[in-house]
């Protein structure tokens, strides 16, 4: 093991942007701090359950489209999270089961977990790479994604909330840009990203939460999320509110009874295709 991964060893003192997350989903693989302050989280914006229940909704429901009507049959998908059932690969093979999947994070924590990423079905493959968004370089050039994409077929390329951890001074809409433009046309982008849109006061409370953790954050407006699609097919029904994307595209297990509000979700989400 090289020391800059000693250097970046699991650090239990401050809270995690991945074991806060995992608290909001109602898993395990958090500590006391990472309760703590996610806690502060619910309270500012008790929202914040349902955001994130629906952002993994949105997953999988732009997962079975991209499988479905675009063909898309291998992905990329970067600040993949502690996992948390079904993860991408499991709903893109229970539709193709040759499907290939990249998982990439820059948390060692999500390392610890990457096995349970690892369990593919036997058609398909996936694999899981320690890597920063912030260098698209290394994680493009890496053995570990040649051997399992073909850069050569259509890859969708899946961020979800992980771009508002890229504030606009590391360049995300270049980063986004540098990614897609390596992918072959007939791929894809499928994006969420949370918004102070609906509720100004609570997000510049959730963002001083984070901020105050060591974490910078920057939530964007609907325009500023848009741009991320720039240069690609946005997908009916464009950029929208989580829970509005395609619902009809749903397992039928994920609908609440009571469906929640733009302001609960405050996630903008969307699907764009490469030409
Ligand atoms: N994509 C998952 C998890 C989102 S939580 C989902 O939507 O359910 C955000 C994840 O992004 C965390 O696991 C965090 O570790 C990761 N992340 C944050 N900044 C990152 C960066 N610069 N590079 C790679 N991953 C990052």
């Amino acid at each position: 093991m090289n020391t800059s991964h000693t250097a970046r060893e699991i650090d239990t003192s401050r809270p995690h942007s991945a074991r806060m997350y995992d608290y909001y989903l109602g898993g395990k693989d958090h500590f006391e701090v990472d309760k703590k302050a996610a806690e502060a989280v619910a309270e500012a914006y008790p929202g914040i359950f349902v955001c994130a229940r629906e952002n993994r909704a949105f997953m999988h429901r732009a997962t079975r489209v991209l499988a479905r009507e675009h063909g898309i049959r291998q992905w990329l998908d970067i600040g993949t999270g502690i996992p948390t059932e079904p993860n991408l690969h499991q709903v893109a093979q229970s539709e193709i089961p040759e499907a290939r999947v990249v998982y990439a994070d820059n948390d060692p924590l999500v390392l610890k977990y990457a096995e349970r990423l690892m369990r593919s079905s036997p058609q398909g493959r996936t694999t899981y790479i320690e890597a920063d968004v912030n260098d698209p370089g290394a994680l493009i050039e890496s053995e570990e994604l040649a051997a399992v994409l073909d850069m050569s077929r259509p890859v969708a390329l899946s961020l979800n909330a992980l771009m508002h951890f890229v504030t606009d001074a590391q360049d995300p809409y270049g980063i986004v840009e540098g990614l897609l433009a390596i992918l072959p046309a007939g791929s894809a982008l499928a994006l969420s990203h949370c918004t102070p849109d609906f509720d100004p006061e609570t997000w510049e409370k959730v963002t001083a939460i984070y901020t105050d953790a060591g974490t910078p954050v920057q939530f964007r407006s609907q325009k500023d999320v848009a741009r991320f699609f720039d240069g690609l097919d946005l997908l009916d029904p464009g950029i929208t509110v989580g829970h509005r994307w395609r619902p009809d595209a749903g397992s039928g297990t994920e609908q609440d009874s009571e469906p929640p509000t733009d302001a609960q979700v405050s996630l903008w989400t969307g699907v764009g295709i490469k030409r």
